[in-house]
């Protein structure tokens, strides 16, 4: 007996959205995750013994808005008047012991106008005449990939490299951007690299044209945190959606497939695959060797993300900003520093500061063998200089092991291979999510409905 049911398996947010897709098409499907809770890398929840009377997130807290895919599902499940932007406070480095406010203009962390960087005082007299130096100097046009690092370091030099873009950049994976894929990594950058030419004029070029286009924020986020994102998927799909249910194998089913799980045989038509590429590589190796074994060697960054709330007349700094980044080499386990209170007007109640610390990175993944106790005590030293923390804040741990897929370059002629080969050997399987091609939430959202 044939069906033209779709399973989706894994129920983070390109799941989800995959299913919304199936569900608005009218198109029958199932969602199988393994987990007992909806939403993958997306959670949020309350600070136990913080005194704050909402949810906070545990991971994502916005998402671009200039990728309008996530926007637009919110507004498509009724969130659309509780879509809010940050506060437009601006974000520092802690660099030389002090922090300092990242330079703008800039195009994904990458400034281009001499003034703003030597007036950032980020870098040294020696870094800024490397840059200047640089900065103008007309490159061969990119061709095909490669890493940040090697298209950005030759025209901004070492020292803004290593202090600004990596920060960002690598930061965002908990990776490293010398070895993140510009085209898969950092799309607009791979854009302008194709352009013969000074990478001032080019960058200037291309902020003229966005900041014509845009319309609206940078960045949004939903009131009441991106768990409500998930909560409404739920409330839409839930009668098709089975938790603590993971796919264990695929089997071919004539022209469809066949999903086992815990002894059960569920049939499908087709089946969109969002797990992790590890759990992807297992179920499709049997009918696709040559994409599981590409997905095999997708590598993952692990992430720890520590909430700490405390009163707002504990800490020194008046927290006027949203954060600061750590570049390597400054001395800290802390990557990055959020300062959500000031940050989003949601989480904002007057009197408590919340600051979200996050650590670990590809080559520095220190936390993962500490000690929980260890990390948050480390990372709330860290917080006295910085920031100058005088009390005990209230602290709410989230480990994120092996969450963030690290696109290395050719990662998205690997993904069309990928593509490819699967409709060739195993028709009716697609494969996509975080693992493929872009781990934002709109980039997931976007990989989600098109699989559909
Ligand atoms: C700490 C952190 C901060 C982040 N911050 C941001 C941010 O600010 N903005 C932004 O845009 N993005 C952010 N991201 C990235 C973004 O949240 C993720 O890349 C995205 O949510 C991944 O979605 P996904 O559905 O592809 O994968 P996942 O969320 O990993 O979902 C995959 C699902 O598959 C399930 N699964 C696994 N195996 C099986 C199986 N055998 N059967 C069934 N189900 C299975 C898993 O349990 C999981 O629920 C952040 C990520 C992290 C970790």
């Amino acid at each position: 007996m044939t069906t033209d049911r779709v399973v989706v398996i894994g129920g983070g947010i390109a799941g989800l959205a995959a299913a919304h897709e199936l569900h608005s098409q009218g198109h029958p499907f199932l969602v199988l995750e393994a987990d007992d809770r909806l939403g993958g890398k997306i959670d949020g929840g309350p600070v136990q013994e913080s005194g704050l009377a909402f949810d906070v997130d545990m991971a994502a807290d916005g998402f671009l808005a200039r990728q309008p895919e996530a926007t637009q599902l919110c507004r498509e499940l009724g969130l659309g008047d509780d879509l809010v932007a940050p506060t437009g406070a601006r974000a520092f480095i802690w660099i030389n012991d002090e922090l300092r406010g990242i330079p703008s203009p800039s195009v994904l962390g990458v400034p281009f106008e001499e003034e703003s960087v030597a007036a950032s005082g980020i870098v040294s007299t020696a870094g800024l005449a490397d840059f200047v130096d640089r900065i103008d100097q007309p490159a061969a046009a990119l061709v095909g990939d490669a890493s940040v690092g090697e298209v950005l370091r030759p025209r901004v030099g070492a020292e803004v490299f290593e202090r600004l873009i990596d920060p960002l950049l690598g930061g965002i994976n908990a990776g490293n951007a010398d070895q993140l894929s510009i085209e898969a990594g950092a799309a607009q950058l791979a854009t302008a690299a194709r352009e013969e030419g000074s990478l001032r004029e080019i960058l200037r070029a291309q902020v003229a044209a966005n900041t014509a286009a845009a319309a609206g924020p940078v960045f949004n986020g939903v009131k009441g945190g991106n768990r409500r994102i998930i909560d409404a998927l739920d409330d839409e799909l839930g009668h098709a959606i089975r938790t603590s249910t993971p796919a264990e194998s695929l089997e071919r089913d004539g022209g469809g497939w066949i999903v086992r799980t815990g002894g059960e045989a569920i049939r499908a038509g087709r089946v969109i695959i969002t797990s992790p590429a590890w759990i992807t590589s297992r179920l499709i190796a049997p009918h696709a060797p040559e994409p599981a074994a590409v997905l095999g060697d997708l590598r993952y960054g692990s992430a720890i993300l520590v909430t700490f709330v405390i009163d707002k007349d504990q800490i020194d700094s008046d927290l006027d900003g949203s954060g600061y980044l750590v570049p390597r080499r400054q001395g800290m386990l802390t990557t990055a520093c959020s300062w959500s209170s000031s940050k989003w007007d949601h989480y904002n109640d007057g009197s408590h500061a919340i600051l979200r610390v996050s650590a670990g990175r590809t080559d520095d993944p220190r936390w993962v063998d500490m000690d929980l106790a260890d990390v948050v005590a480390t990372m709330e030293a860290e917080l006295v200089p910085t920031i100058g923390l005088r009390g005990k804040p209230v602290a709410r741990v989230t480990e994120w092991r092996n969450s963030l897929p690290q696109y290395r370059p050719g990662h998205l002629a690997r993904c069309d291979r990928i593509d490819q080969l699967l409709a060739e050997s195993a028709p009716g399987l697609t494969v996509t999510g975080a693992q493929m091609r872009g781990l934002g939430v709109p980039a997931c959202v976007r990989q989600g409905r098109g699989a559909v």
